[in-house]
């Protein structure tokens, strides 16, 4: 299981719709709206 960064939410990564990768790291998201929000900001999420 991996963290949404966005939200917080807990993601399975196996079935998780939402992914993109920042600085060689995969993130995962519950959400469009998080992803979009991530690509958005991705610095502001990844130091969390
Ligand atoms: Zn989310």
């Amino acid at each position: 299981m991996v963290r949404d960064v966005v939200c917080g939410m807990t993601i399975d990564e196996e079935s998780a719709k939402y992914k993109t990768e920042f600085e060689g790291n995969a993130y995962y998201f519950c959400s469009q709206w998080c992803m979009t929000e991530f690509k958005a900001n991705p610095e502001k999420y990844v130091k969390l």
